[in-house]
C-alpha cells in the first residue's frame, strides 16, 4: 500500500466515526506525507485545521491508522502550504464544502437532554444475553422513579450499555413529551462539571444542571469512583433526586461490588435498586445486531458474509460493527462484490486477533522486557518505583487483554490481595486517560505482546 492509499482507507475508517461535514472541513484536505519508524506524518492546509485536527481527532486518527497499519506508534501533524487536495472520499458533497467555514457538532445531539437520537429502542436487538436488562430498562420507562431505582446496568465494554440507557432516555422523552425532564451525561463530563464548579467556588450551576431533571442517566460510573469531590456531589446529587423519587440509571463496566473506590454507601444505595447485567452477545444476537445495522444503513450483504463475521468477533458488538463498516468500505471503494473469503482477509488484517495466543506470562514477559527488568521483578515484593511502574502496567493488561478476574491478578502477581489489583488497574486506567506519554507506552507494550501472540 502506498502513503495514499493507506490514508484513503484510514479515511474511510474516520468517516465512520465523526460526522460528514467536520470530515469534509477538516479531513478533505489532509495528506500522509510520510511514515517512518512507526510515526505518520499528517499534513494539514494551515495552522488552523492543523491545531483543530491535533486537539480533537488525534486520537481517532492514531486509532484507524492503528486498525490498517499496526506498526504505527505514534502521528505527527505539520502545515503543508503547497498542498494540492488529495483525492477524497468525498468529492461530491460540494453542497456542504461551501459550508466548509462552519464547526459542526459531532453529532446532532439533543441540547436538552444530551441524548444521541441514533439510540432508540427500536434499533436495540433484543436477545437471551440482554433480555432481562431490556425487561428492567421497559419496567423503568412505564414507571418512572417507582419500580426499579436506582436502575444499573452493567457489562463488558461494547456491549450495549450506553446504547441501551440513551434508549431508555429517547424513549421516555418521546413518549412523555415535554412533561419529563431527561439528562444524559457521560461520568467523565459529570467530573468535569464538578471540578469547574469547585474551581470557581460556586457549584450552584451544577446543582441546578443535574438536580431539576426527573431521570438522570449516568454512563459508565466506574470513572467517578476515587474522585473525592466528584463523589460528595454525586452522592448528594443522587440522594435528592432519589429522595424525590426520580429516576436514575447507571452504566458500570463492571457490578457496584466491584467498584473499588466508591464509598460505601453509594455502593449500598446502588445495591438497594435493580441490578442488571448485559452477557456476551450469543450468536444469533449477532446476526440479527449485523442485519439490524445492515437495515439502517439501507445497504444488503450476502447470508454467508454476514454469518462469517458474525462467527470471527464473537465478544464485542462495536468491533462487530466496525468490522461490518471495514466490509462495506472496500466494497464501495473497490467497487466489488465482497465475498467470504475476502470478508475473511479484511478482518484478519485489521481486526487486532488478539488474547488467542496470549497468556499471563506473555504478558508478564513483555512488559518486564519493556521496562528493562526481570519477569521474577514483577511479582516480586521490592515496592522501588522502577518495580511498582511494570507491575501496575501488568496488572493493568492482564485484565485489559485477558478480562482476568482481580482474585487471579492478585495471585499470579505475587500472591498479593485482590483489592490490590483493582487499585492498580484503576490507577492505570486513569493514568491513560491523563497522560498522552502514558497511553503510549502502554500501547507501545501491547503492540509487542500482540506481535508476539499472532507470530
Ligand atoms: P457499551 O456502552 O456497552 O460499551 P455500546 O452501547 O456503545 O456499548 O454499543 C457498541 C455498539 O454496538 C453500538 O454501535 C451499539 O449500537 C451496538 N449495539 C450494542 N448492543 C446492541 C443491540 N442489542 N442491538 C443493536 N445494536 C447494539
Ligand atoms: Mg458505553
Amino acid at each position: 500500500m502506498d502513503l495514499n492509499q493507506l490514508w484513503q482507507s484510514v479515511l474511510g475508517e474516520i468517516g465512520l466515526q465523526i460526522s460528514r461535514p467536520n470530515f469534509i472541513t477538516w479531513l478533505k484536505n489532509s495528506q500522509l506525507i510520510e511514515k517512518k519508524d512507526g510515526v505518520a506524518l499528517v499534513a494539514l492546509p494551515n495552522n488552523f485545521a492543523k491545531n483543530w485536527v491535533q486537539t480533537k481527532y488525534h486520537k481517532i486518527i492514531l486509532g484507524a491508522l492503528r486498525s490498517i497499519d499496526e506498526n504505527t506508534k505514534k502521528v505527527d501533524f505539520i502545515v503543508n502550504l503547497n498542498q494540492n487536495p488529495s483525492p477524497a472520499l468525498l468529492d461530491k458533497e460540494t453542497d456542504l464544502e461551501n459550508n466548509s467555514q462552519l464547526i459542526f457538532p459531532e453529532f446532532k445531539l439533543d441540547p436538552e437532554t444530551n441524548l444521541n437520537p441514533r439510540y432508540t429502542l427500536n434499533s436495540f436487538v433484543v436477545g437471551s444475553s440482554n433480555e432481562m436488562t431490556y425487561a428492567a430498562a421497559s419496567a423503568v420507562i412505564d414507571d418512572i422513579g417507582k419500580k426499579y431505582n436506582p436502575l444499573f446496568i452493567h457489562g463488558g465494554v461494547g456491549l450495549g450499555k450506553t446504547h441501551l440507557i440513551q434508549a431508555i432516555g429517547n424513549e421516555i422523552k418521546n413518549r412523555y413529551k415535554n412533561k419529563v425532564k431527561v439528562r444524559y451525561v457521560p461520568s467523565e463530563k459529570f467530573i468535569n462539571d464538578v471540578v469547574a464548579g469547585v474551581r470557581s467556588k460556586n457549584m450552584e450551576p451544577v446543582k441546578s444542571k443535574y438536580r431539576g431533571v426527573d431521570v438522570l442517566i449516568i454512563d459508565d460510573i466506574q470513572s467517578i469512583g476515587g474522585k473525592k469531590t466528584t463523589e460528595e456531589e454525586f452522592f448528594n446529587t443522587f440522594n435528592t433526586l432519589y429522595e424525590n423519587s426520580r429516576q436514575i440509571i447507571i452504566s458500570s463496566d463492571r457490578p457496584p461490588n466491584f467498584l473499588p473506590a466508591l464509598h460505601e454507601r453509594l455502593r449500598s444505595r446502588f445495591e438497594g435498586g435493580m441490578i442488571a447485567r448485559i452477557e456476551y452477545p450469543d450468536y444469533e444476537l449477532r446476526m440479527a445486531v449485523l442485519k439490524t445495522k445492515l437495515g439502517e444503513r439501507g445497504v444488503s450483504l450476502d447470508e454467508g458474509v454476514i454469518s462469517l463475521i458474525a462467527n470471527k468477533i464473537q465478544k464485542n458488538l462495536r468491533e462487530l460493527d466496525g468490522a461490518l463498516n471495514r466490509i462495506l468500505f472496500y466494497r464501495q471503494v473497490k467497487n466489488v462484490e465482497v465475498d467470504a473469503k475476502m470478508a475473511e482477509q479484511i478482518i484478519n488484517e485489521t481486526v487486532k486477533q488478539s488474547s488467542h495466543n496470549v497468556n499471563p506470562n506473555l504478558i508478564i514477559k513483555k512488559v518486564a522486557d519493556y521496562f528493562d527488568i526481570q519477569p521474577a521483578d514483577i511479582a516480586g515484593k521490592c515496592r522501588k518505583k522502577e518495580f511498582v511502574e511494570p507491575r501496575q502496567v501488568a496488572i493493568y493488561l492482564l485484565r485489559d487483554l485477558l478480562d482476568l478476574s482481580y482474585p487471579y491478578i492478585g495471585e499470579k502477581i505475587g500472591k498479593r490481595d485482590h483489592t490490590t489489583a483493582m487499585y492498580a488497574y484503576e490507577k492505570v486506567s486513569r493514568e491513560i486517560n491523563k497522560s498522552h506519554d502514558f497511553s503510549q507506552k502502554v500501547l507501545m507494550i501491547k503492540d509487542t505482546i500482540d506481535k508476539e501472540s499472532n507470530s
